[in-house]
């Protein structure tokens, strides 16, 4: 490090400036902290600033994927959707950054590429790719759980003549596919979701599909004052609601039966409802046990596959397009607005390459065992290296120069997700470990940067220098994470939940799937009992 470097002094760096990243600023400020967020994009916004990909829509109803930190914000705010699309949540972003004067401390256009703890001195060094230098006693990591976006090492990706795009990476002034032959590599959420808009657009789409997932209807809608009035009249009701439920979400009461306890006419009124109601959570929510007994979720599972084979015209397609793989659920449910009937559309072709792999990009399209594909632009919707991959991209070094990439070299270890033992002062928000992916993201960031303002609050207050976790609680608690998930279906799906979308990582259950409900108690209860499992040490 040259002795010119730019080296700046704080109490906090917070790495990322999405929606964990602004709320830690704020908090952070409030208790009087210099801090600094340091953001790689050229805005704030996070996850809605990346993935500008048409057709991207968040699948939380707008009155509940906000912040409720602020009675001003939440009643001040019109959504105009039900639920919003990318455009105005990062509208949304960036207006809480602007409302809370936040901007003069974010940093866009820094990317962390490492962050060194020093023991001497109890400070973390956080380095830009730029070569800026930030100091401070803690290291907050608000890097998001789907940051690292991944196109599969396809042989001849560089040869290729035409366009090329990822979900998460797409380009700021948007794509026109108009009277152009397209292909969609991927059918997970962002897919499912590109597909249709994009089908509106194209010459011709090519959609290829490895394997087929469950959606059903996001059933959207404009957003009337009489919905929007009636929900900001009781919104600390509603907030209060949603804390006490496993994901995060008011209006959903738990169901009164389990699957198999219903008739079969019953659970298909049951089904049908939902289906005509929309939404993920509403559909798993519909009994009790639909993601913990199979038989149950087979009855769901069922239910959407008699809807595709109802939608589709063509049966080969409608069969191709039916998930045989993974029960309901176990892989994020995706949420869309009429993908399956845009398979009955003349310009959508859909390819299966699970029985016919692609096995290279050409100059002119993509190839598969059997055929090219001329085309003139290709989507990635290939997904993310998720909950792990942002955090294990910057070198992260801890106590004695504890390597993080090697600590979690056979999955991610944390104490609740928010630490990991041996990188004192680092806290991860919605972390590996944490219910994060399962929840609305808002609700668990804004218990996550709670609990951790308190901590710091906490340890400023009794003068204490180093928290870190304790290796025991740690062990007690990928234990139990396990075990939570062993008591479910999610194991049984080949997800990015399990880090199997991605050739190489190991397989280990990442998010905590016990509920937000019962993780804040958990976390609280810690905090109460003088921040039980983790070391504390004086100044
Ligand atoms: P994803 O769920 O991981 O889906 C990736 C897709 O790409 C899968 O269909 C996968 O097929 C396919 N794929 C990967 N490598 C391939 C290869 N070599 N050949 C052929 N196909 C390949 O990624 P995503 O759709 O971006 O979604 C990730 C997560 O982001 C979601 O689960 C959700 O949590 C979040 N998200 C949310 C929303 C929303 O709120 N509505 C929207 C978008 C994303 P295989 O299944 O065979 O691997």
């Amino acid at each position: 490090m040259s002795e010119h470097t730019m080296r700046t002094e704080l109490d906090a760096v917070v790495v990322g400036a999405g929606f964990a990243g602004l709320y830690t600023l704020h908090k952070l400020r409030g208790l009087g902290f210099r801090v600094k967020a340091l953001e790689a994009g050229k805005g704030v916004g996070g996850t809605w600033f990346w993935n500008r990909y048409p057709g991207a829509r968040c699948d939380v109803e707008s009155l509940e994927y906000s912040y409720s930190f602020s009675e001003d914000l939440q009643q001040e705010w019109n959504w105009p959707e039900r639920f919003s699309a990318q455009p105005d949540i990062l509208r949304y972003a960036n207006h809480v950054a602007d409302r809370l004067d936040l901007r003069r401390d974010i940093l866009t256009e820094r990317r962390v590429i490492s962050a060194i703890f020093d023991e001497a001195t109890d400070r973390w060094t956080v380095t830009t790719a730029g070569g800026e230098v930030f100091e401070a006693p803690f290291c907050i990591m608000a890097t998001g759980n789907l940051s690292l976006p991944r196109v599969p090492d396809f042989p001849g990706l560089k040869t290729f003549r035409g366009d090329w795009y990822h979900s998460g990476l797409w380009p700021e002034e948007g794509v026109d596919f108009t009277g152009r032959r397209v292909g969609v590599i991927g059918t997970g959420s962002s897919g499912i979701q590109m597909i249709p808009v994009i089908a509106e657009q194209a010459d011709h789409l090519f959609v290829f599909q490895r394997t087929a997932n469950f959606s059903v209807p996001g059933v959207n809608r404009v957003m009337t004052p009489e919905v929007e009035d009636t929900h900001k009249a009781r919104y600390a009701h509603w907030r209060d609601e949603a804390k006490r439920t496993p994901f995060g979400i008011a209006g959903h009461p738990p169901p009164p039966l389990t699957a198999l306890e219903d008739t079969a006419e019953g659970r298909t009124d049951v089904y049908e409802r939902k289906w005509g109601t929309g939404g993920n959570i509403s559909f798993l929510y519909a009994y009790k046990d639909l993601l913990t007994n199979k038989e149950a979720n087979d009855t769901a599972c069922d239910f959407v596959r008699e809807k595709i084979r109802s939608i589709v015209r063509d049966p080969a397609v409608a069969r191709l397009l039916m998930p045989n793989d993974h029960p309901i659920g176990t892989k994020r449910l995706c949420l869309d607005n009429g993908y399956y009937e845009t398979f009955n559309r003349e310009n959508v072709t859909l390819v299966d390459v699970r029985s016919d792999p692609i096995v290279e990009i050409t100059e002119r399209g993509v190839r598969t065992g059997t055929k090219e594909y001329a085309l003139d632009a290709i989507a990635f919707a290939t997904g993310f290296d998720a909950m792990t991959g942002a955090l294990l991209d910057i070198d992260i070094r801890g106590a004695g120069g504890l390597q993080l990439s090697e600590k979690w070299a056979h999955g991610p270890r944390t104490y609740l997700g928010l630490m990991t033992a041996g990188l004192p002062n680092f806290f991860m928000i919605t972390g590996p470990g944490s219910p994060s992916v399962k929840t609305n993201m808002i609700a668990s960031i804004e218990q996550h940067v709670d609990w951790i303002a308190d901590c710091l609050a906490h340890l400023r207050r009794e003068g204490i220098a180093r928290i870190d976790a304790e290796a025991a609680a740690e062990d007690d608690w990928v234990e139990h994470v396990n075990q939570v998930a062993d008591t479910t279906l999610y194991p049984l799906a080949n997800s990015w939940y399990v880090g199997a979308n991605i050739p190489g990582k190991p397989r280990v259950f990442m998010p905590y799937v016990a509920g937000l409900d019962k993780y804040r108690a958990i976390c609280d209860a810690v905090a109460a009992e003088r921040y039980r499992g983790f070391k504390l040490a004086g100044i």
